[in-house]
């Protein structure tokens, strides 16, 4: 049987594409976007439509999925997984960098969802799988705006799964802890990073982004009467 499209943001690099090939291996067509396409294409998936497409432009995403549903037939899953982390003092960050991250982490995941909502209601089934953070339930040092917008997506997943369960509509939130990815790379302050680093070493290591994508599978292949709400998943020394 042929398997659904599911749509992955951010899938250039780290968790979002770990997902992508978790769910490729499974026989999935997917629509993958991100800004980075030739990033994209380079992961070779078949059935596989790749977009060039900046989250915080919602007519260019709506394009890309309108395209991919002309291809693939109807989104199953939305994996609003595209975000960055710009870490900073609340005395020194540029306050471009809170904007950003409350552009890309918060108000595109809300237009993601709108995006794909009305049909999935309208079918009665569908899954939107949002990438929150650890730091979406307690606070770290200087992450002050980004605990800001991943609390935000934890919030807001879960008053959003609430606003669509009766239609038969999942919404699940992934809350990983550290991940080797390129996350970290977008901070402009060295001490910051080196700090964060250091925290990582003294842990003895953190996730890989497979250990994420894992779950990601394992919750979206639940029967679609089960939605396992909320998955939060770290390194075990994590404190
Ligand atoms: P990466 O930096 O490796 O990947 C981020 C992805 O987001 C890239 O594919 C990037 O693609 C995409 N992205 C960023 N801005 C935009 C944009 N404007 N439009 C489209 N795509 C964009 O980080 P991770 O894989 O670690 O992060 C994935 C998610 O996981 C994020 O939401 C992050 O907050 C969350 N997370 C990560 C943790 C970690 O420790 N790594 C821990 C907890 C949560 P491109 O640049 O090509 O556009």
């Amino acid at each position: 049987m042929t398997k659904p499209l599911i749509v992955i943001t951010g899938a250039s690099s780290g968790i979002g594409a770990a997902i992508a090939k978790r769910f490729s291996e499974a026989g999935h067509p997917l629509l993958l976007v991100a800004r980075r396409v030739e990033r994209l294409a380079a992961l070779n998936l078949p059935n596989t439509m790749c977009r060039a497409v900046d989250v915080t432009d919602t007519a260019s995403f709506r394009a890309a999925l309108k395209e991919a549903e002309a291809e693939y037939g109807p989104v199953d899953c939305l994996v609003n997984n595209a975000g960055v982390m710009l870490l900073g003092q609340i005395e020194t960050q540029d306050p471009e960098e809170w904007q950003r991250m409350f552009n890309v982490n918060v108000l595109a995941l809300l237009n993601g969802m709108q995006a794909v909502l009305a049909d999935m209601k309208f079918r009665g089934r569908g899954t939107i799988l949002n990438i929150s953070s650890i730091a979406g339930r307690k606070s770290f040092p200087n992450h002050a705006a980004y605990v800001g917008t991943k609390f935000a997506v934890s919030a807001m997943s879960e008053n959003v799964r609430e606003e669509v369960s009766d239609s038969g509509v999942r919404v699940m939130t992934i809350c990983p802890g550290a991940v080797d990815t390129e996350l970290l790379s977008h901070t402009t302050s060295q001490e910051i990073k080196d700090g964060y680093e250091a925290w990582k070493d003294a842990m003895g290591g953190v996730l890989v982004a497979d250990d994420i994508a894992r779950a990601a599978a394992f919750m979206y292949d639940q029967p679609q009467n089960v939605n396992i709400r909320e998955l939060v998943v770290a390194a075990t020394r994590q404190p």
